[in-house]
């Protein structure tokens, strides 16, 4: 019987497992399918507070868990591929093991959505980026390019073009999901193009390793082209991890789990961290302060349990 595990190894869940460590509970941390999180997709991370110079995401995520196991927190391979919830201890199964715990922490994350081109899977971390505030810094003076035709896709195009020379927005149709106040924000702007009606058929350059441009398919016409660019920004949404938990946790619309107060979830003994509940700020920083806030709750509950 474990008093708490936590699910997720991204800055949400090692966060939590360096409180829960240090309170002696001994979390036991389950990595998930990708392990490190987001962060152990992208490349220097420059916004997180403690590091002047900047530290690569994979490393600040090792340095994480390294912290975590220093005070006993033990990790495992592997992902819950089923969960009970319906009574405590709550049972989980993780590659076919089952274990219990007393609590339960949830910091699966969210994944972002791709275009899923071969090419641009390759070149994520190379000028494919799926975060305009964690990369943006890097295209200063160069051509970037956002897809979508979201609120997000409108933010992150805005967002850019305080460093891009040009901001070119690719969206699949020729009308917008994002709301008015964002469009309108966008379309104001002279820095940014909208190309549309046309899908990215091909990110290049593998050979380089480097993104230096795509190959553009106008879907009414059905012409090609090439365009170049130097940052990919695929903004297409986000998925959360939660299809596990689907029937027994409270979940938004879009799967986000909802929160019922602090890191609180709709069950007792069951808490919440990170981009997994948060769809606002998505950061490195607010997902270990989310892991914090669940480790918290999970100490004092537990302490007031007798445990
Ligand atoms: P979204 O609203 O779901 O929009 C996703 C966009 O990506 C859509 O335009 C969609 O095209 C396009 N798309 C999806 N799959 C694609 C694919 N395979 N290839 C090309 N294009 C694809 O997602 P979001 O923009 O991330 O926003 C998510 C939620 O967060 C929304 O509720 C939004 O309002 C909110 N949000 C709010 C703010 C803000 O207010 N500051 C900022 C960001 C996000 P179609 O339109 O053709 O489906």
């Amino acid at each position: 019987m474990h008093n708490v595990v936590i699910i997720g190894s991204g800055c949400a869940g090692n966060t939590a497992a360096i409180y829960t460590g240090r309170a002696g509970l001994a979390p036991l941390v389950v990595k998930g399918r990708e392990a490190g999180g987001q962060l152990s997709l992208t490349t220097e991370v420059e916004n997180f507070p403690g590091f002047p110079e900047g530290i690569q995401g994979p490393e600040l995520v090792e340095n994480m868990k390294k912290q975590a196991e220093r005070f006993g927190a033990v990790y495992r391979d592997g992902n819950v591929l089923a969960a009970d919830l319906s009574k405590r201890p709550f049972r989980l199964n993780i590659e076919g093991e089952e274990i219990e715990t007393r609590t339960l922490i949830i910091a699966s994350g969210a994944r972002a959505r791709w275009l899923d081109l071969p090419s641009e899977q390759k070149l994520i971390g190379h000028g494919v980026s799926s975060c305009a505030t964690c990369d943006g810094f890097f295209y200063r003076d160069k051509q970037i390019m956002v897809v979508g035709g979201g609120d997000s896709a409108m933010e992150e195009a805005n967002f850019l073009t305080r460093f891009g020379r040009n901001v070119a927005l690719v969206h699949r149709r020729d009308s917008f999901r994002a709301s008015k106040i964002m469009l309108d924000r966008a379309k104001a702007n002279p820095k940014i193009e909208f190309i549309m009606n046309t899908a990215i058929d091909e990110v290049y350059d593998l050979e380089q390793n480097l993104v230096t441009g795509v190959k553009l398919r106008n879907l009414v016409t059905g012409e090609t082209s090439r365009r170049d660019v130097d940052g990919l920004f695929i903004a297409i949404g986000h998925i959360p991890n939660t299809q596990v938990f689907e029937g027994q946790l409270d979940l938004d619309k879009d799967g986000y789990i909802v929160s019922h107060g602090g890191a609180r979830t709709n069950i007792h003994g069951v808490f919440h961290a990170g981009d997994v509940q948060d769809r606002t700020y998505r950061q490195a920083i607010t997902a270990s302060g989310a892991g914090c806030m669940a480790a918290i709750e999970v100490e004092r509950l537990l302490e007031a349990e007798g445990h």
